[in-house]
């Protein structure tokens, strides 16, 4: 089986330097296989989006010599995909809708448990829909995190796949899209270690395959902070590639060479004694 990786960035601002990682660790993996490595542009949830981060993000990618082996796919185009998982969760009744608010179950810790919703329906509410999560636990290994294991019932309870404004969540799409594209490894950054156990019960419940998982270590500022795209912290400029790329090599704890390269021989040179082992000396979280 033909190894797929991808990189699946949300538009919600610029290329930065934790999404950078995400993108050449992915990249590396693929490559390293002599498999695939796709974009996808996770454009779903048009209030988080900033007008004119896709084309940015798509333009500066090459820049850093991280070329996809195929168009990218755009989750704003899919929502056909999205209805059609939806209504198989439907037909096997493992949704159900829900006019419960966030402050409605702050009692519970914002945990949807046991199908009972807080607050009965509501004539003026749409209602959100939820997967109902039986008492579960879903084990996987995590090349580079180890073995997980969680409850979804205690951790997350019944989760949203479609919020009351109509739009479907992240997890759904991801692992409608992963399987569309026929992901065999996700490589990403470990501030999603803790959706995926939701992921990979939602390709149970839908019959889709389940890929591995690799978790990179997560990016943070020097206040300890998770380094978001608000943040900024570390501005990168696609027109001088080279220092954000050899600074997200030397965080993946790629040896470099000190002579200079442009940001394609780096990204060559990495690769030439690349192993997923060495990817593994970096667990944990680092500071850039
Ligand atoms: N779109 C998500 C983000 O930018 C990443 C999704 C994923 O890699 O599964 O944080």
């Amino acid at each position: 089986m033909t190894y797929r990786g991808r990189f699946a960035p949300s538009p919600t601002g610029q290329l930065h330097f934790g999404s950078l990682v995400a993108a050449v660790g992915s990249w590396l993996c693929a490559r390293h296989a002599d498999g695939q490595w796709l974009l996808r542009m996770e454009d779903i949830d048009p209030p988080r989006e900033v007008a004119g981060a896709a084309e940015a993000i798509l333009a500066a990618l090459p820049a850093f010599g991280l070329l996809a082996d195929a168009p990218p796919l755009f989750q704003s185009q899919r929502l056909a995909a999205y209805d059609a998982a939806f209504e198989q969760l439907r037909a096997a009744e493992l949704l159900f809708p829900c006019c419960c608010s966030r402050s409605e179950l702050a009692a519970s810790g914002g945990i949807h448990r046991d199908g009972r919703c807080v607050t009965a329906s509501h004539p003026d509410r749409a209602p959100a829909w939820r997967l109902r999560v039986p008492d579960v636990e879903v084990a996987f290994a995590d090349g580079l995190q180890g073995p997980q294991r969680e409850n979804l019932r205690e951790t997350v309870g019944n989760f949203v796949i479609r919020r009351a404004e109509g739009f479907y969540s992240y997890q759904l799409a991801c692992v409608v899209d992963d399987a569309f594209q026929g992901v065999t490894e996700v490589v990403r950054g470990s501030d999603l270690l803790d959706s995926t156990a939701r992921q990979i019960w939602l390709q149970r419940c839908l019959d889709l395959p389940t890929p591995t998982y690799r978790h990179l270590p997560l990016v943070l500022d020097a206040q300890g902070q998770k380094l978001s795209k608000s943040a900024q912290a570390f501005p990168l400029d696609p027109a001088d590639p080279a220092p954000a790329l050899r600074r997200a090599l030397a965080f993946l704890q790629r040896p470099l060479p000190d002579r200079v390269m442009d940001a394609p021989g780096l990204l060559v040179h990495a690769l030439v004694d690349f192993a997923p082992a060495l990817l593994s000396h970096c667990s944990g979280d680092s500071v850039a």
